[in-house]
């Protein structure tokens, strides 16, 4: 794409991370934000799907690394938010998106998968947000973090114990770096996707009795009546990203067909 049609894109000039960019929402995120003039850096566990989404944006003609990163590791996430800074020339944005899904009845649920879910989904989007707000700060950059919640931040759902406390924790401390950061100009918010086909969508329907009826009864709760897709959550990222929000922090954006609204 010609340069001067480039710098009117709405997210020219940023550089933003994306966490989880090798699949699902974060793929979808990371292609998003690159076509509309970002300098995206897809950071992921699985080096290669990060890496294969490099390609798509590349091929669209866009600019983007791949970070191999466990955002539950404080000393990888720092390390990923110095390689963007250093490849891209800065960092203006992060989507903390990369998480599991744990379903198991509070009863069943046990200490290590509390922990393995509590550590990527709350304590990676801990971590990403300390790190790119220090790196706000330090640079005096008017940043903007958008975290991602679910349904079941909100919702009591069957069998979600750990995830639901995970995803609660994300929109309580959006609220709360929002309100800290908001004299320095740096944005936080959180959005909240309802059922949008995905690896973690699957992983969850096949963790129940009966796939197919599950996959049916979820696209009925949602008052569209149906399942999402990750290019219509991308899609809210992308503006909470922007300077079109640039009045909106400290906000929990549900993406869910309406599901919240019942
Ligand atoms: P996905 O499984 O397709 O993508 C998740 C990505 O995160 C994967 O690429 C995975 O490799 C990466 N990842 C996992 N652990 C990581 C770690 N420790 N460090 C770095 N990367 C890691 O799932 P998705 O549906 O695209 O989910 C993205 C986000 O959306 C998650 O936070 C999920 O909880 C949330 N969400 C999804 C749905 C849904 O229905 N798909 C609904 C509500 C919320």
């Amino acid at each position: 794409m010609d340069d001067g049609i480039r710098s009117h894109l709405p997210l020219a000039g940023e550089q933003i991370i994306v966490t989880g960019a090798g699949s699902g929402i974060g793929a979808a995120t990371a292609v998003l934000a690159a076509a509309k003039g970002a300098e995206v850096a897809a950071a992921d566990i699985h080096r290669e799907s990060a890496e294969a989404v490099c390609g798509q944006i590349a091929g669209g003609g866009g600019r983007a690394i791949a970070v191999e990163v466990d955002v539950s590791d404080e000393a990888q996430v720092e390390a990923m938010i110095s390689r963007t800074v250093q490849e891209l020339g800065g960092l203006t944005g992060i989507v903390n998106n990369a998480g599991v899904i744990v379903t198991r009845p509070l009863t069943e649920t046990s200490v290590e998968e509390w922990d393995r879910c509590l550590d990527i989904n709350a304590r990676g989007v801990f971590l990403g947000c300390k790190h790119a707000v220090r790196h706000f700060l330090d640079r005096g950059i008017a940043g903007s973090i958008v975290n991602t919640g679910s349904i079941s931040a909100l919702t009591g759902q069957h069998g979600q114990a750990a995830y639901a406390a995970s995803k609660g924790a994300i929109v309580q401390l959006t609220r709360q770096i929002a309100v800290e950061h908001a004299a320095h100009g740096i944005r936080c918010n959180s959005v909240g996707p309802g059922s949008v086909h995905s690896a973690v969508l699957s992983s969850f329907l096949a963790s129940q009795p009966d796939p197919g009826a599950a996959e049916a009864s979820l696209a009925a709760q949602h008052p569209v009546g149906r399942i999402g897709d990750a290019e219509e959550v991308a899609a809210a990222n992308c503006f909470l990203l922007s300077r079109e929000a640039s009045f909106i922090t400290g906000t929990n954006l549900q993406v869910d067909g309406g599901y919240t609204a019942v």
